[in-house]
C-alpha cells in the first residue's frame, strides 16, 4: 500500500499549532514581561531585573537556532511557523471564496461578516501582544472591567496594532511575505549552495504536463520550475504536493519537483560544499552551547533575589558609635508571602542593627530596606584598624536556614578611633 505524507498538511498543522503557541506563551506564563514591576516570567520562574541576563542567553539560544536553521534548510520559519502565513491564508481563502462562489446578493453581507471577524480577531491580536509586557490579567481588567491610568495606553496601543493587521489582512496578505518582511529576508541571507531547496527534476522532459499546478498551489508566486533557489521561496513544499496530486489524479506515477540539499552538481563539489558544512557547524556549536549555559544558568534558580549597597559609607553617632547605612533590595519569586531575617557574618567587628532586622515581603514583590549598622567604641576598647572590613548579609527564613548571601563592606573613619 502506497502512503503520501502531504507536506501541505503538516505545513499547516505547524502553523496553527505555532500560532495558538505565540497566543497562550503570556498566559501560561512561558515567556511574558511586567514592564511596571520590571520582571519577566520565563517558563512559570520570575525574574528580577539583575536577573534578565537569563532571558538574553534564551534570546541568544533562539538567535542562533534562527541561524542554524536558516542556514541548513533556508526560510521555513516563514513556511511552518509564521502566523502571518496562517492568517494570510485565512483570509486568502475567504475573500477567494466570496469571489468565486457567493452571489452577487449575498456577497456584500458576507464581505461585512469577514471584515467584522478580522476587526475582532485583530483586536483580540492587540491585546495579546500587550499581554507579552504587562500581565494578561491586568489587561482585562483595566481595558475592560476597572478603568484607570493604563486604560487609555492599552487601547491606543491595542488599537493601533488592530488597523495594522487590518490594513495587512485586507489589502497585502502575502504581498507582505513576498515584498516586505525583514524576517523573510534575514533568513534569505543566510542561503548556501546546499540550503534545502526544491528542485525540479523531471525524469525526462515529456513528464511534465506543463499543468502549472505547482505554481498555482504557490502562495508566494514562484514557478518553482524556473529557478531552484528562489529568494521567496518558504519550502512549505506545497508545489511538490501538486505536482504528485497531478499525476495521482490521473493514475499515474510521477513528481516532478523534490526537496534537494543543493543542486545535483553542488552535491560532489567539495569547494561549494566546504563554507556551507564550517557555517552550518560553528552555527550548531553556538546553538548547542548557549544552550547548555541557558539551561545551567535557568536551573541554577531561587526564589529570593538580594542586592546590597552601602549607601553612605561611615558617619560618626555621640562620638562612641560608628554607623554604615545600606540599601538593601529584596524580590521575592515564588508565589507565597516570606518572613525573613536578615543575619550578619563579621568576625573582625561587634556589629548590631539600629533597627528591626525581621521583615515580610509578599508573592512576585520586591521590598527594599534601608538597614544601619553600628559599633560602639567603648572606654579602653583598642583602636579599631583602618578599614574596610568585609561583612556577609544573609537572609535566613524561619528555620534559619541562608537563602541569600551578599558580601558588602563596612567602614570605619580614622576620624572616629581620634575621638574616642
Ligand atoms: S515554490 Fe513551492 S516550496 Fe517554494 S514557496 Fe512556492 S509552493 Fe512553497
Ligand atoms: S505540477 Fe508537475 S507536471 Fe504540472 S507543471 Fe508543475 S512540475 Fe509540471
Amino acid at each position: 500500500m502506497k502512503y503520501n505524507i502531504s507536506i501541505k498538511l503538516i505545513s499547516k498543522i505547524l502553523l496553527v499549532f505555532s500560532t495558538i503557541f505565540i497566543i497562550v506563551a503570556p498566559l501560561l506564563n512561558i515567556l511574558r514581561m511586567n514592564v511596571l514591576k520590571g520582571t519577566i516570567v520565563l517558563f512559570g520562574r520570575y525574574y528580577f531585573i539583575n536577573e534578565f541576563y537569563v532571558l538574553w542567553l534564551f534570546l541568544l539560544f533562539i538567535l542562533f537556532a534562527f541561524i542554524f536553521v536558516s542556514i541548513v534548510f533556508g526560510r521555513v520559519y516563514c513556511g511552518f511557523i509564521c502566523p502571518q502565513t496562517i492568517l494570510s491564508q485565512i483570509f486568502e481563502g475567504l475573500f477567494d471564496f466570496i469571489k468565486k462562489r457567493t452571489s452577487a446578493l449575498s456577497k456584500p453581507v458576507i464581505y461585512a461578516a469577514v471584515l467584522i471577524f478580522m476587526a475582532i480577531l485583530s483586536l483580540f491580536i492587540g491585546f495579546n501582544l500587550i499581554a507579552y509586557f504587562i500581565p494578561p490579567s491586568l489587561v482585562i481588567k483595566h481595558a475592560f472591567f476597572e478603568p484607570d491610568y493604563l486604560t487609555p495606553y492599552l487601547w491606543v496601543i491595542a488599537g493601533f496594532v488592530t488597523l495594522l493587521i487590518i490594513f495587512d489582512m485586507a489589502l497585502l496578505r502575502h504581498k507582505y511575505c513576498i515584498y516586505a518582511c525583514p524576517y523573510g529576508f534575514i533568513q534569505f541571507l543566510f542561503n548556501d549552495s546546499r540550503t534545502l531547496r526544491i528542485l525540479y527534476r523531471p525524469a525526462d522532459n515529456n513528464l511534465c504536463k506543463d499543468c502549472t499546478d505547482c505554481a498555482d498551489s504557490c502562495f508566494m508566486k514562484i514557478d518553482p520550475r524556473k529557478k531552484a533557489l528562489q529568494v521567496q521561496c518558504v519550502n512549505c513544499g506545497y508545489c511538490i504536493d501538486a505536482c504528485r496530486e497531478r499525476f495521482d489524479s490521473k493514475r499515474e506515477t510521477g513528481k516532478n519537483l523534490f526537496y534537494s540539499f543543493g543542486l545535483d552538481e553542488d552535491k560532489k563539489n567539495k569547494s561549494k560544499n566546504r563554507p556551507f558544512f564550517y557555517k552550518a557547524s560553528i552555527a550548531l556549536f553556538l546553538l548547542i552551547g548557549s544552550f547548555i549555559i541557558f539551561l545551567a544558568k535557568f536551573s541554577n534558580y531561587h526564589y529570593l533575589n538580594q542586592s546590597i549597597f552601602n549607601m553612605n559609607q561611615a558617619f560618626i553617632v555621640n562620638n562612641k558609635m560608628i554607623a554604615n547605612k545600606y540599601k538593601l533590595i529584596v524580590e521575592n519569586a515564588s508565589d507565597k508571602s516570606k518572613k525573613l531575617k536578615i543575619k550578619l557574618v563579621n568576625s573582625e567587628l561587634n556589629l548590631h542593627f539600629f533597627s528591626s532586622d525581621h521583615f515580610e515581603i509578599k508573592p512576585h514583590n520586591s521590598l527594599t530596606l534601608y538597614p544601619v549598622l553600628y559599633i560602639v567604641n567603648k572606654k579602653n576598647s583598642k583602636n579599631f584598624k583602618k578599614g574596610p572590613y568585609p561583612v556577609v548579609f544573609q537572609i535566613v527564613n524561619s528555620k534559619n536556614a541562608v537563602v541569600s548571601a551578599k558580601n558588602t563592606i563596612f567602614f570605619i573613619t580614622k576620624k572616629f578611633n581620634n575621638k574616642k
